[in-house]
């Protein structure tokens, strides 16, 4: 199956090489080397020219930034290159002495560009090459499609090598295996939304925990069978009550889709902060609230009822929606035909929806006119009191309101939508700027209060968050910042919302902290999906470190005093009493070694000791201290092992366990001391998590040296 494959880079090459000269020799010289760049760019699996080569890695290794830490599958991958880690004594001292501080990013990994890296990532070692079909699996665990657009160039480009491969590997475009060549250069085109989505640098980091919650969320939502359908019209009692869609879109694009995402349905009142929003971009505020209030009514969302200054409530009730209407028609777009206005209005939500499915109902159109006592009532009531602009021609700004709610659309485009909204009006998945921010932040004040009919304010107190429901089923949540969500199913509550949408909505704010007040900073009991599971490790890592390597005892004490594990370790293995040992702050390394008891003697990812540091660095008072500290706790550890022969109990073999962030034989012998010692420590003996072994109060001081 496999066996073109090898040459496949090769043979690709040439083809494209061929085909790079037929057409440079037909041009003019002048912008023959300008043809040349410019094909060589897009033709990336072409390799003429050492020169031209080394142009496009240049430009490639700008354009996209070296991938340091990946994250798959919840796993943390380290990369190094193995040619450039020293093997002897020297090599070391030369690394330490270009060193400074250990926290510094690696060098020699960032020479290494994004492309190379995620090859090492899935390629196998057996065969030298990549599966597609796992590289696109990870990248979907982060929640890019295939069909993202954003990654369409990719898709394009395995469909092309697998067509100049004649089809040969025996697998689809998408399940082919590539050689480390044809890899970089198919996914280059893509490769810094590839890098940021195995880098865990999207909105929601761990997108695949995150969804493991919401599946959850939506099968007890599942679950629920009241709510009755809407029946007004036919088409809308004919629904399956079963049908439970829900789809979710991060501002980066992150999709994650559950159960009927496909089924068409209309829009219904989930049109009115769209078209709302189109008013707002042409006409501003200003105009558009001197015809529609932004108060929530308090009463039925078609009820006949008009503010003290005569306008409709706000425009996510009928008489709101319908004014809005009115607006497109007679300010937006007055010479605009009927026709031509419905086509404009639905470019807009297509846009919004990055492409995604949006059509349009005819027989719930026909039904809604059939079935609108109630809306030509509201029309003509807002007619008597003078709502409208001039020029509004009432038929047909209704039967444009029909229209709106008439739209076809499902849950996955709708979710699209909804992170438009969450995203200041950029969609995410085409990063068209559809909408100005300060439109956006109108809707979304307007579907924060007004947003879920008569259940507006409990929702805003109880969900905290901007929604628009309908009567077909649907509700539009918006996160602003975060994410889009679309729940869909048709049984409503007696005020009109999808009871598994509100559901939904009411769970997932109780179990992550995306209420509009949740306190980020205070609030500990829910989650928030939008944290790097190595954020909070990693700062306290920088900030111990930092600590250590700038002599600061006092910040070392408040770590300690803060329970933070001070034997943590940055990524080269290197510990808080390197650093001090590095910098020779010897009375740091007193500290980390009589009060926080670490272990004296942790190798660091070159098999580096503390007292290699301050050798190195020639800070002999503390070369002598750690040398003096090191024969002490082999002796303490000499005695602990021929107490235990003779008598091991089980507080003993606590005692004499290593520390169990540090397994290796030549962690530190010395137990940890809990508890009164009789020496003065500012440290309470249960302060840190470093002190683990708390039986050990009544013998540690005779095993710790220094005593
Ligand atoms: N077409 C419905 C109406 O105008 C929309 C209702 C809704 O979704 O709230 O009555």
């Amino acid at each position: 199956m496999l066996k073109g494959v090898p040459t496949l880079a090769g043979r690709n090459l040439r083809l494209l090489t061929v085909h790079h000269r037929a057409k440079a020799s037909a041009a003019e010289p002048a912008e023959q080397l300008d043809q040349e760049t410019d094909l060589l760019k897009r033709a990336k699996f072409g390799h003429t020219g050492k020169q031209l080569q080394q142009k496009i890695s240049t430009e490639k290794k700008l354009r996209a930034p070296p991938l340091l830490n990946l994250v798959f599958a919840n796993r943390k991958l380290s990369f190094y290159d193995p040619s450039s880690t020293p093997k002897t004594k020297e090599d070391n001292a030369k690394l330490n002495q270009r060193r400074h501080y250990s926290m510094r990013p690696h060098r020699e990994q960032e020479q290494r560009n994004a492309e190379d890296v995620l090859f090492d990532m899935f390629a196998s070692e057996e065969t030298g090459l990549i599966s597609m079909g796992k590289f696109l699996a990870g990248l979907k665990t982060t929640g890019i499609r295939r069909s993202d657009p954003r990654v369409r160039e990719l898709m394009d480009n395995l469909k092309k090598v697998h067509k100049l491969n004649n089809y040969e590997t025996g697998s689809s475009a998408e399940t082919q295996h590539l050689n480390r060549e044809t890899f970089k250069a198919v996914v280059a085109p893509n490769i810094v939304l590839i890098a940021k989505a195995f880098r865990q640098q999207f909105v929601i980091p761990d997108f695949t925990s995150f969804v493991k919650d919401i599946e959850d969320i939506y099968h007890r939502c599942k679950t629920n069978t009241l709510g009755k359908l809407a029946d007004y019209i036919p088409q809308l009692a004919r629904y399956n009550p079963d049908s439970w869609g829900l789809s979710i879109c991060t501002i980066d694009g992150q999709r994650f889709s559950m159960g009927d995402v496909e089924v068409p349905f209309t829009l219904q009142s989930c049109s009115k902060p769209l078209t709302y929003a189109i008013a707002l971009e042409k006409l501003g505020p200003k105009v558009v609230h001197s015809y529609v209030g932004q108060e929530p009514s308090g009463r039925n969302f078609n009820e006949l009822v008009l503010d003290q200054n005569k306008k409709p409530h706000n425009p996510m009730i009928n008489a709101g929606a319908i004014l809005t209407c009115s607006l497109m028609n007679a300010l937006v777009k007055p010479d605009m035909t009927s026709a031509e206005i419905f086509d404009y209005t639905m470019s807009w939500f297509k846009r919004l929806s990055g492409g995604e499915y949006i059509g349009f109902n005819n027989a719930v159109f026909l039904s809604e006119r059939e079935a609108a006592d109630r809306n030509y009532a509201l029309g003509f009531y807002m007619r008597e009191n003078k709502c409208f602009p001039k020029r509004t021609n009432l038929k047909e700004v209704m039967d444009f309101y029909f229209q709106c709610c008439s739209m076809e659309t499902n849950c996955e485009a709708m979710s699209v939508i909804a992170a438009s909204l969450a995203n200041g009006g950029i969609c995410p998945t085409t990063e068209e700027k559809v909408f100005r921010p300060e439109v956006i932040r109108d809707v979304l004040s307007i579907m924060h209060s007004c947003g879920t009919y008569d259940y507006s304010g409990q929702f805003a107190f109880k969900v905290g968050l901007p929604a628009k429901s309908g009567v077909s089923g649907g509700m539009m949540l918006v996160i602003p910042n975060v994410m889009g969500i679309f729940a869909w199913s048709p049984p409503l509550d007696h005020l009109g919302n999808t009871v598994r949408g509100l559901q939904f909505c009411e769970e997932l704010v109780s179990m992550f902290n995306f209420h509009r007040y949740d306190n980020l900073k205070h609030l500990s009991n829910k989650k928030d999906p939008r944290k790097h599971r190595y954020e909070t490790k990693g700062l306290s890592i920088v900030n111990l470190l930092f600590s250590a390597a700038s002599g600061d005892v006092t910040a070392l004490r408040r770590h300690r005093l803060s329970g933070m594990d001070i034997t943590l370790a940055d990524y080269d293995g290197r510990t808080a009493l390197h650093l001090a040992a590095s910098e020779g702050h010897l009375e740091c390394v007193k500290f980390l070694l009589e009060q926080c008891h670490v272990p004296h003697n942790p190798k660091d990812r070159w098999g580096n000791l503390p007292v290699d540091e301050a050798e190195n660095f020639g800070h002999t008072h503390v070369v002598e201290f750690l040398r003096s500290w090191a024969e002490k706790a082999d002796l303490s550890s000499e005695e602990c092992k021929t107490e235990a022969v003779t008598s091991t109990t089980q507080a003993d073999e606590e005692i004499c366990s290593t520390s169990d962030l540090d397994t290796s034989p030549a962690a530190s012998p010395i137990p940890t001391p809990v508890g009164g010692s009789g020496r003065s420590s500012p440290v309470p003996s249960d302060a840190g998590s470093t002190a683990s072994a708390g039986s050990a109060s009544s013998i540690d001081d005779k095993t710790k040296p220094g005593l």
